[in-house]
């Protein structure tokens, strides 16, 4: 990944500030729960340096809502807390104001794979079980679910090593699957290699590169 600094207003505080921008990335094979090849394919969260909104961009209009968040006192001890993980930092921030279930579900699965290349399985874990929670929310709330959501599901799941719900929730979808999916396409080879995973009781992580 390529990244240069740049000058942006902030949507906050309407301030003048620089912060970096992501030129490229390597897009290599990905996990089958999405996750980057690696680390540094993570995407760059910016953080204003005047009011400490952080955000994927902090450029662009946000609600009086989300505002009032960030000036609370609250989110300001948060990112001004000194640790030495700021990546991990700013994203745990991001959740005290994002509202959207599918913001929050990217943003537990950023942090799990901050975690897993930070050696920390047990926080890993403790995320992934959040984005879990938030796809489960999704799924009662939302009137369309595609395929590639509920895989990533299924993928998380078995990374949990939750078999048993992984195991139902594949074979929920079966009839769909082949319905809708030829044999040939990518969604439907992961379904099926994540059917054979299960099977193994495998809870490791893969790639797309194996299907
Ligand atoms: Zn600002």
């Amino acid at each position: 990944m390529r990244t240069i600094r740049k000058c942006v207003i902030c949507g906050c505080c309407k301030q003048k500030v620089e912060v970096p921008i992501m030129l490229s990335r390597y897009l290599g094979a990905t996990g089958l729960d999405n996750r980057p090849c690696n680390e540094a394919e993570l995407p760059v969260v910016q953080k204003c340096s005047r009011c400490g909104y952080c955000n994927f961009s902090i450029e662009g209009e946000i609600s009086d809502k989300t505002r009032k968040v960030i000036a609370s006192e609250e989110y300001q001890r948060h990112i001004k807390k000194v640790s030495d993980d700021e990546y991990g930092d700013k994203l745990q921030t991001m959740l005290l104001y994002l509202q959207s279930i599918q913001s929050r579900i990217y943003v537990y699965l950023l942090l799990c794979w901050h975690y897993e290349w930070k050696k920390d399985i047990e926080t890993a874990g403790e995320m992934r079980r959040h984005a879990v929670q938030q796809m489960e929310l999704a799924f009662r709330t939302e009137s369309e679910i595609r395929v590639e959501e509920i895989l990533i599901y299924i993928d998380c799941l078995r990374q949990l090593g939750r078999f048993e719900e992984a195991k139902e929730t594949v074979e929920s979808i079966e009839t769909e699957v082949y319905k809708n999916l030829a044999e040939d396409q990518l969604l439907f080879q992961v379904y099926r290699y994540q059917k054979t995973l299960i099977e193994k009781r495998d809870a490791f992580a893969h790639t797309v590169a194996e299907v």
